[in-house]
Protein backbone atom coordinates (compact mmCIF):
# COMPACT_ATOMS: atom_id res chain seq x y z
CA UNK A 1 0.00 0.00 0.00
CA UNK A 2 1.87 3.76 -0.96
CA UNK A 3 1.83 5.70 2.22
CA UNK A 4 0.09 8.59 0.34
CA UNK A 5 -2.81 6.60 -0.05
CA UNK A 6 -2.69 5.46 3.42
CA UNK A 7 -2.59 8.99 4.98
CA UNK A 8 -5.56 10.14 3.36
CA UNK A 9 -9.30 9.60 4.77
CA UNK A 10 -11.44 7.40 2.57
CA UNK A 11 -14.65 8.81 3.41
CA UNK A 12 -15.66 6.00 0.58
CA UNK A 13 -14.74 3.12 1.68
CA UNK A 14 -16.89 0.80 4.32
CA UNK A 15 -15.37 0.80 7.75
CA UNK A 16 -11.84 -1.57 8.28
CA UNK A 17 -12.25 -3.56 11.75
CA UNK A 18 -9.20 -2.90 13.64
CA UNK A 19 -8.04 -4.52 16.68
CA UNK A 20 -6.12 -1.55 19.29
CA UNK A 21 -4.78 -3.01 22.59
CA UNK A 22 -4.68 -0.59 25.42
CA UNK A 23 -2.16 -1.18 28.30
CA UNK A 24 -1.30 1.16 31.01
CA UNK A 25 1.20 0.54 34.18
CA UNK A 26 1.11 4.30 35.98
CA UNK A 27 -1.62 6.11 37.59
CA UNK A 28 -4.98 5.14 38.19
CA UNK A 29 -5.06 2.61 35.10
CA UNK A 30 -8.61 1.38 35.06
CA UNK A 31 -9.83 5.19 34.72
CA UNK A 32 -6.77 5.78 32.15
CA UNK A 33 -8.13 3.38 29.98
CA UNK A 34 -11.71 4.06 30.52
CA UNK A 35 -10.91 7.59 29.27
CA UNK A 36 -8.47 6.42 26.42
CA UNK A 37 -11.79 4.09 25.42
CA UNK A 38 -13.99 7.51 25.37
CA UNK A 39 -11.45 9.23 23.47
CA UNK A 40 -11.91 6.01 20.75
CA UNK A 41 -15.46 6.30 20.49
CA UNK A 42 -15.30 10.02 19.87
CA UNK A 43 -12.74 9.59 16.91
CA UNK A 44 -14.02 10.89 13.65
CA UNK A 45 -15.21 7.99 11.04
CA UNK A 46 -15.14 5.37 13.26
CA UNK A 47 -17.76 3.53 15.06
CA UNK A 48 -18.78 -0.16 16.83
CA UNK A 49 -16.30 0.32 19.33
CA UNK A 50 -16.01 -2.33 21.66
CA UNK A 51 -13.99 -3.22 24.58
CA UNK A 52 -12.95 -6.36 26.80
CA UNK A 53 -12.50 -6.54 30.83
CA UNK A 54 -8.95 -5.44 31.59
CA UNK A 55 -6.64 -7.68 32.52
CA UNK A 56 -3.57 -7.13 35.08
CA UNK A 57 -0.56 -8.54 33.46
CA UNK A 58 3.47 -8.84 34.71
CA UNK A 59 5.16 -5.49 32.71
CA UNK A 60 7.68 -6.46 29.70
CA UNK A 61 10.25 -5.23 29.32
CA UNK A 62 13.42 -5.34 26.89
CA UNK A 63 15.21 -8.01 29.12
CA UNK A 64 11.42 -9.71 29.46
CA UNK A 65 8.57 -10.11 32.11
CA UNK A 66 9.84 -7.21 35.17
CA UNK A 67 7.84 -8.18 38.03
CA UNK A 68 9.58 -6.05 39.83
CA UNK A 69 8.00 -2.76 37.88
CA UNK A 70 4.30 -1.51 38.14
CA UNK A 71 1.84 -4.10 36.99
CA UNK A 72 -0.02 -3.42 34.02
CA UNK A 73 -4.00 -3.36 33.43
CA UNK A 74 -4.22 -4.53 29.51
CA UNK A 75 -7.24 -4.55 27.37
CA UNK A 76 -8.09 -4.45 23.57
CA UNK A 77 -10.50 -2.80 21.79
CA UNK A 78 -12.74 -3.68 18.62
CA UNK A 79 -13.23 -0.74 16.34
CA UNK A 80 -14.96 0.01 12.76
CA UNK A 81 -12.60 3.27 11.54
CA UNK A 82 -12.19 4.67 7.89
CA UNK A 83 -9.29 6.49 9.15
CA UNK A 84 -6.15 5.57 6.97
CA UNK A 85 -4.00 3.32 8.90
CA UNK A 86 -1.53 5.88 9.61
CA UNK A 87 -4.02 8.56 10.27
CA UNK A 88 -5.36 6.17 13.09
CA UNK A 89 -1.91 5.63 14.43
CA UNK A 90 -1.60 9.27 14.98
CA UNK A 91 -4.76 9.79 16.02
CA UNK A 92 -3.63 7.41 19.32
CA UNK A 93 -0.68 9.22 19.86
CA UNK A 94 -2.93 11.93 20.26
CA UNK A 95 -5.03 10.06 22.54
CA UNK A 96 -1.79 8.55 24.43
CA UNK A 97 -0.30 12.37 24.90
CA UNK A 98 -3.85 13.48 26.31
CA UNK A 99 -3.23 11.19 29.28
CA UNK A 100 -0.17 11.83 30.00
CA UNK A 101 2.21 9.36 28.20
CA UNK A 102 6.10 10.35 27.82
CA UNK A 103 8.42 8.35 25.67
CA UNK A 104 11.10 8.45 27.61
CA UNK A 105 11.90 4.91 27.56
CA UNK A 106 11.29 2.19 24.53
CA UNK A 107 9.89 -0.76 26.74
CA UNK A 108 9.16 1.51 29.33
CA UNK A 109 6.62 2.42 32.51
CA UNK A 110 3.45 4.34 30.75
CA UNK A 111 0.35 5.40 31.67
CA UNK A 112 -0.90 4.83 28.70
CA UNK A 113 -0.07 2.63 25.69
CA UNK A 114 -1.81 2.11 22.44
CA UNK A 115 -0.96 -0.48 19.62
CA UNK A 116 -2.52 -1.61 16.51
CA UNK A 117 -2.93 -5.20 16.79
CA UNK A 118 -4.33 -5.42 13.64
CA UNK A 119 -5.68 -3.15 11.05
CA UNK A 120 -8.19 -5.22 8.88
CA UNK A 121 -6.06 -7.85 6.15
CA UNK A 122 -3.53 -4.96 5.99
CA UNK A 123 0.05 -6.00 5.82
CA UNK A 124 2.79 -3.32 6.57
CA UNK A 125 6.37 -4.25 7.57
CA UNK A 126 7.00 0.21 7.59
CA UNK A 127 9.03 0.75 11.38
CA UNK A 128 6.56 3.50 12.06
CA UNK A 129 3.51 0.76 11.57
CA UNK A 130 4.52 -2.37 11.24
CA UNK A 131 0.68 -4.09 10.56
CA UNK A 132 0.14 -6.93 11.88
CA UNK A 133 1.65 -5.93 14.99
CA UNK A 134 5.40 -8.29 14.95
CA UNK A 135 4.77 -9.05 18.71
CA UNK A 136 1.01 -9.36 19.26
CA UNK A 137 0.82 -13.43 18.76
CA UNK A 138 3.36 -13.83 21.98
CA UNK A 139 1.24 -11.86 24.13
CA UNK A 140 -1.14 -12.91 26.35
CA UNK A 141 -2.35 -9.55 27.28
CA UNK A 142 -3.28 -8.94 23.99
CA UNK A 143 -5.18 -12.30 22.51
CA UNK A 144 -7.43 -13.05 25.80
CA UNK A 145 -9.13 -10.14 25.68
CA UNK A 146 -9.18 -9.99 22.13
CA UNK A 147 -10.32 -13.76 22.18
CA UNK A 148 -13.28 -12.58 24.93
CA UNK A 149 -14.87 -10.12 22.18
CA UNK A 150 -14.76 -12.37 19.26
CA UNK A 151 -14.53 -16.24 19.74
CA UNK A 152 -13.70 -16.36 15.87
CA UNK A 153 -10.65 -13.66 15.96
CA UNK A 154 -8.27 -14.47 13.33
CA UNK A 155 -4.47 -12.67 13.16
CA UNK A 156 -3.57 -11.95 9.98
CA UNK A 157 -0.83 -14.26 8.85
CA UNK A 158 -0.60 -15.78 12.49
CA UNK A 159 -3.88 -17.44 12.74
CA UNK A 160 -6.84 -18.18 14.66
CA UNK A 161 -6.13 -16.48 18.14
CA UNK A 162 -8.19 -18.78 19.94
CA UNK A 163 -4.88 -21.44 18.93
CA UNK A 164 -2.01 -18.68 19.19
CA UNK A 165 -3.63 -17.91 22.66
CA UNK A 166 -3.87 -22.10 23.66
CA UNK A 167 -0.10 -22.72 22.64
CA UNK A 168 1.44 -19.92 24.31
CA UNK A 169 -0.26 -20.98 27.45
CA UNK A 170 0.56 -24.99 26.96
CA UNK A 171 4.46 -23.56 26.82
CA UNK A 172 3.97 -20.98 29.96
P1 LIG B 1 5.84 1.84 21.99
O1 LIG B 1 6.79 2.72 22.72
O2 LIG B 1 5.97 0.39 22.28
O3 LIG B 1 4.40 2.31 22.10
O4 LIG B 1 6.21 1.97 20.44
C1 LIG B 1 5.81 3.08 19.76
C2 LIG B 1 6.43 3.11 18.39
O5 LIG B 1 6.12 1.92 17.66
C3 LIG B 1 5.87 4.28 17.61
O6 LIG B 1 6.93 5.04 17.15
C4 LIG B 1 5.11 3.65 16.48
O7 LIG B 1 5.25 4.40 15.29
C5 LIG B 1 5.74 2.27 16.35
N1 LIG B 1 4.84 1.24 15.83
C6 LIG B 1 5.17 0.32 14.88
N2 LIG B 1 4.15 -0.50 14.63
C7 LIG B 1 3.12 -0.12 15.45
C8 LIG B 1 1.78 -0.60 15.64
N3 LIG B 1 1.29 -1.64 14.96
N4 LIG B 1 1.02 0.06 16.57
C9 LIG B 1 1.51 1.11 17.25
N5 LIG B 1 2.76 1.59 17.13
C10 LIG B 1 3.57 1.00 16.22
Amino acid sequence: MSRRLAQGFRPDRPGVPVVVAIGANLGDRAATIDAAVEDLRALPLTDEVRVAPPISSVAVKLDGPDAAAPAYLNTVALLRTRLAPWRLLDALHAVEARHGRVRAERWGDRTLDLDIVAYGAVRSDAPDLTLPHPRAAERTFVLEPWLALDADAQLPGSGRVQELLARLQADA
